[in-house]
């Protein structure tokens, strides 16, 4: 765990991004946490530079801030004030640390599609009702309507995934009113969300 840009964290601070990285790893095991060893933490939002090589061939960069990223076989990148924000509103339906999480669980097996390694027949079952839930959030934030949902869901099906592991985690009773199926298959992937009560 490498703190950057002057940021210093105390043991408890280390201990408390440790626990929530490990939050969604409670049912599927250390295994979530093959390929890689690091979490880089900075002390607010971080720029990086994007290039990208257009079909003309000109070439095209910019600069992105991000608040976490998580990178094939590389390292976590996380933001510590986004940390703490999520911390201090754990209801609110946002936790980034559980967001890259998901990213590297759904990188696993190789493809970075919105799909964690699952049995062959979950998977096929998964598939369905994501991509079901996912065109339907899509049609909804195309057609300018209001979505109780964070609207980057509909950015791509693997940030569809993330985001609802933010609500799995965050805010279970809203992403099972929106989207019943997925949060049945979160409910099964993670565990049951410690918001909701022993039974
Ligand atoms: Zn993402």
């Amino acid at each position: 765990m490498t703190p950057l840009g002057g940021l210093q964290l105390a043991d408890d601070q280390r201990v408390l991004l440790a626990a929530l990285c490990c939050l969604p790893l409670l049912e599927f095991g250390e295994a979530g946490l093959r390929g890689w060893s690091q979490l880089l933490v900075y002390p607010d939002a971080f720029r990086v530079r994007r290039s990208h090589v257009d079909a003309a061939g000109v070439l095209h960069e910019w600069d992105d801030e991000l608040i976490g990223e998580a990178w094939d076989h590389g390292p976590l990148i996380l933001s510590w004030a986004d940390v703490q924000a999520d911390i201090a509103e754990p209801d609110a339906g946002y936790c980034v640390a559980v967001h890259e999480m998901a990213h590297k669980l759904d990188a696993l097996d190789g493809e970075l599609d919105g799909t964690p390694p699952l049995p062959s027949r979950w998977q096929r079952g998964w598939a369905r009702d994501f991509q079901r839930a996912y065109d339907a959030f899509c049609t909804r934030v195309d057609a300018g309507g209001e979505t109780a949902i964070d609207p980057y869901a509909a950015e791509a099906p693997e940030e569809f995934f993330a985001v609802a592991t933010e609500y799995h985690f965050s805010a279970p009773w809203l992403l099972e009113q929106e989207m019943p199926e997925v949060a049945a298959h979160l409910a099964r992937f993670y565990g049951p969300s410690p918001f909701h009560p022993p039974v």
